[in-house]
């Protein structure tokens, strides 16, 4: 693993993330009455939240077509980029239906923006969002999702679906990135002639 060193601190454990998951679900079955419901994951972190989503929605008796969009909003580290694009478009026609944004995390509050605005002009009914994570301290963007599984404090996380360079998106757990501190060459030198 080519990354600064650093190890990974247990945030939310899977058992937590699965109740809060069928809490949502429930909050989502309540609030939205639609025969023609679309839920649009926001690739790739949201894809473990997704998954764990429609299947508890499927014990609610709700149905809906399922595609997924795949938005770039961050380089390689760890730090925002502050620009969205579109690497792969929704393929399923969302003309008139209900749609349920999918994202891992709500954090500048660009991507969804950005991804709002795009269902928007493609001719949905309603646009209905949802997110996993929400660090209201790194707000930019004037947006709040309907849904929200967890408020968290302005730390990297990893882990459900959610990835550092890639890595980490397998962990069935929320965990927080701690890197190791630096020692410094001067300090080691000086320790060497004392
Ligand atoms: P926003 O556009 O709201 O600033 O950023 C949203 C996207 O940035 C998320 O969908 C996610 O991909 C990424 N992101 C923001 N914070 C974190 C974080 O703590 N960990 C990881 N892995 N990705 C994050
Ligand atoms: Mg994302």
């Amino acid at each position: 693993m080519n990354l600064p060193s650093h190890h990974i601190e247990e945030m939310i454990s899977a058992g937590d993330l699965r109740s809060r998951v069928d809490d949502i679900v429930e909050n989502i079955a309540q609030s939205i009455d639609s025969e023609n419901l679309v839920i649009v994951g926001v690739l790739r972190g949201s894809f473990m939240f997704l998954a764990d989503l429609v299947r508890s929605l499927h014990r609610h008796n709700l149905h809906p077509r399922i595609d997924f969009m795949t938005l770039q909003s961050y380089g390689g580290g760890t730090a925002s980029s502050g620009n969205v694009r579109i690497l792969k478009d929704v393929s399923v026609d969302i003309d008139g239906a209900d749609v349920l944004l999918v994202d891992d995390i709500l954090d500048s509050g660009r991507t969804l923006r950005f991804a709002v605005k795009h269902i928007e002009n493609k001719g949905a009914a309603k646009v209905f969002t949802c997110c996993l994570l929400d660090k209201p301290a790194r707000r930019v963007a004037d947006i709040r999702a309907d849904f929200i599984g967890f408020e968290i404090p302005d730390t990297f996380v990893v882990g459900y679906g959610l990835d550092y360079d890639s890595h980490y998106r397998e962990l069935p757990f929320l965990g927080q990135v701690m890197h190791e501190e630096v020692i410094h060459e001067e300090v080691i030198h000086e320790e060497e002639i004392s």
